[in-house]
């Protein structure tokens, strides 16, 4: 992974890519026993990286050899019962190929041996659905506890810990919750009417401008204080940003370690991409 990745050392995938077929190929050397965990990791590294491989320069030319390469190492190593992000993206690269007009000349037969890939993306399909409902359930209960309030901010949460609660006097059905400070300073001209007591007295103060109440400016603390700069401790939070090649135009990412403000200037710099990818396609 590290000559993958050039992690520590000088970047070199063909030097990988060996290294993952010699780890393979140690099941048939008696000499070398390799445990079957590294071996069916060593599969799916290398269905990722042939996966990879799969567009030629020009872009619009797929090596076929690659493909089938690649959907025998996901097979290789969901057959031993490891589906991995990357073999579950192989197979399904996979799948949405051989739902598109065939291409002619190229022989789709030998993609039929493929059936454990095509049954985990399956289960994985059903479990999808299920989570999401599951989640849908959830968050029709107290939609305010999912989604930070602050308009065009579009962080979500796993769980209701995921975001902090304002910690106001406002009623609990119109609480809500915030990805960060940010967030809830920039909440809080709107929500300062329904929290803050002050700000009405301060509107009240407005029809009776003899009496003079004191008001607070500020946002009231929040329910707890996970923010740090770039990173979150084990909160797990969603955004979605668009990806004009994936069915239904989006891509839903979730992560228990980058912090709201990185994820969103991430989702910024995607939603930049994905203009440009439309307009260079409309041109
Ligand atoms: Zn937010
Ligand atoms: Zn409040």
């Amino acid at each position: 992974m590290r000559k993958w990745t050039g992690c520590g050392t000088t970047e070199d995938r063909e030097a990988a890519e060996r290294w993952w077929i010699r780890i393979l190929r140690a099941v048939d050397d008696p000499e070398c026993s390799v445990p079957r965990k590294v071996r069916v990791h060593a599969a799916s590294c290398l269905a990722a990286s042939q996966w990879e491989k799969r567009i030629v320069d020009d872009g619009d030319t797929w090596n076929v050899d690659c493909v089938s390469r690649a959907a025998f190492f996901a097979n290789e190593a969901i057959s031993y019962g490891f589906t991995s992000p990357s073999t579950l993206y192989v197979g399904a690269g996979i799948r949405r190929l051989l739902n598109t007009p065939r291409i002619p000349g190229v022989d789709y037969n030998r993609f039929d041996e493929f059936s454990f890939s095509f049954e985990a993306i399956a289960k994985r399909d059903e479990e999808v659905v299920e989570i999401a409902s599951r989640r849908e359930a959830k968050v029709s209960k107290a939609p305010n506890a999912y989604h930070c309030a602050t308009p065009g901010c579009g962080i979500e949460a796993t769980k209701k810990s995921g975001l902090l609660r304002c910690a106001g006097k406002c009623p609990a059905e119109l609480k809500p919750s915030y990805c960060s400070k940010e967030c809830q300073r920039a909440h809080w001209k709107d929500h300062r009417k329904v929290c803050n007591p002050d700000a009405r007295a301060k509107e009240e103060q407005s029809r009776h401008p003899n009496h003079r109440p004191r008001t607070s400016n500020s946002p009231p603390t929040l329910s707890s204080e996970n923010i740090t700069d770039r990173r979150t401790k084990g909160k797990e939070h969603i955004i979605k940003w668009p990806a004009p090649a994936l069915p239904g135009g989006k891509v839903k990412v979730t992560t228990n370690t980058c912090s709201p403000a990185f994820m969103k200037d991430v989702r910024d710099i995607a939603t930049n991409e994905a203009r440009t990818v439309v307009r260079r396609q409309a041109a």
